[in-house]
């Protein structure tokens, strides 16, 4: 396909949690987070606890919207909602369809429900892969998993040919270790922060930097694993603004080492297309003139004016053709309030 100067292919988010679109504006956590694990404690794992099938609805129905306006028109998803868990994942991908935007989905197994908990998980996957879904199978992280644990889901990725998908040494204390002699090249490990150069796992990286800073885990340098890992560039839920994260990702590198060029941070953006290359066959025409890395990393406020997805036209003239943009926003402020009810009674 020939793209114009004004076009690229649809970008694609290679890390989002889609269950959190709907968390803006939620009420305070019970007491201030001071640290990784304490961010996790008081606000993801209460947030997680608190969704249900109506609310991972529509929460996904808005980080698809969201997505889209963007000129993103893929998701790597990542999902947990430990008191809804069967059918979740279909859920989204359904939500996502409508939407109009391509979704891979997994479910984040964990230990931190005992293993009962760790095995409604691993069940979810297993029943979306073999109902023909798009996904992968979700490990939450391997600090929070037993070795069966992380053993079961790289077994069932390895029979439906798929990857794994987890967090990777987010924090300080995100052990990785476990996951030695397990990993393949298609697994998917999210953030690597704290992972030495030398970690010896097989896939692709993905880096996240707005969320990194925003959790005060540290920087990942990326750069270092050049030569070892694929690296991919993703949200870690805060939106899919991939333009956005672009350029977020690329001073960041520069603040380290200022001979980053805006090309290699580019790479990183199109790495995510590994997972689903048929975003290859998606259109997006932009309100500016050259969408050449050099200029993006310095040009903020680009939107798309025109979506063509598998030749489909799913957004033009600053609207979704598919979906009620306004309805869909307007639905998921109401389950928004819904999910904060629940957070406020929650102990
Ligand atoms: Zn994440």
């Amino acid at each position: 396909m020939t793209l114009a100067p004004n076009q690229t292919t649809g970008l694609v988010c290679a890390h989002h949690h889609l269950y959190s679109a709907l968390a803006r504006g939620m009420p305070a956590p019970p007491a201030t987070p001071t640290n990784f694990i304490e961010i996790l404690e008081l606000v993801w794992w209460r947030l997680d606890m608190a969704l249900d099938e109506h609310t991972i609805e529509w929460s996904a129905k808005l980080g698809a919207l969201e997505a889209l306006e963007r000129g993103c028109t893929g998701i790597i998803d990542h999902h947990e909602s430990p008191n809804a868990i069967d059918g979740s994942l279909s859920i989204i991908a359904d939500a996502c369809a409508e939407v109009g935007v391509r979704v891979n989905c997994a479910y984040g197994i964990t230990d931190r429900h005992g293993p009962d908990g760790a095995a409604a998980g691993l069940a979810e996957n297993e029943r979306f892969l073999a109902d023909g879904g798009r996904g992968m199978v979700g490990l939450h992280a391997a600090f929070t998993c037993s070795d069966d644990t992380i053993a079961a889901a790289a077994e069932l990725a390895a029979n439906h040919g798929v990857g794994v998908h987890v967090h990777v040494a987010e924090g300080p204390t995100d052990t990785w270790q476990q996951l030695q002699g397990q990993t393949t090249d298609d697994w998917w490990l999210i953030h690597g922060v704290h992972l030495p150069d030398d970690h010896g796992l097989s896939g692709t990286i993905v880096h996240n930097p707005r969320s990194n800073m925003n959790n005060a885990v540290g920087y990942a340098r990326p750069n270092r694993f050049s030569a070892s890992n694929p690296i991919a560039l993703g949200t870690d839920g805060i939106g899919a603004d991939m333009l956005d994260e672009f350029r977020v990702a690329y001073v960041r590198a520069r603040e380290h080492e200022v001979t980053t060029s805006p090309d290699q941070v580019w790479d990183w953006l199109e790495a995510g297309r590994s997972l689903m290359p048929e975003v290859a066959d998606d259109v997006v025409t932009w309100n500016y003139q050259d969408m050449d890395p050099w200029r993006l990393a310095f040009s903020p406020g680009i939107s798309p004016t025109k979506i063509d997805i598998d030749g489909d036209t799913v957004f033009e003239a600053g609207t979704t053709t598919k979906v009620d943009a306004d309805e869909i926003r307007a639905k998921a402020t109401e389950a928004a309030q819904q999910l904060f009810t629940k957070l406020e009674t929650m102990p």
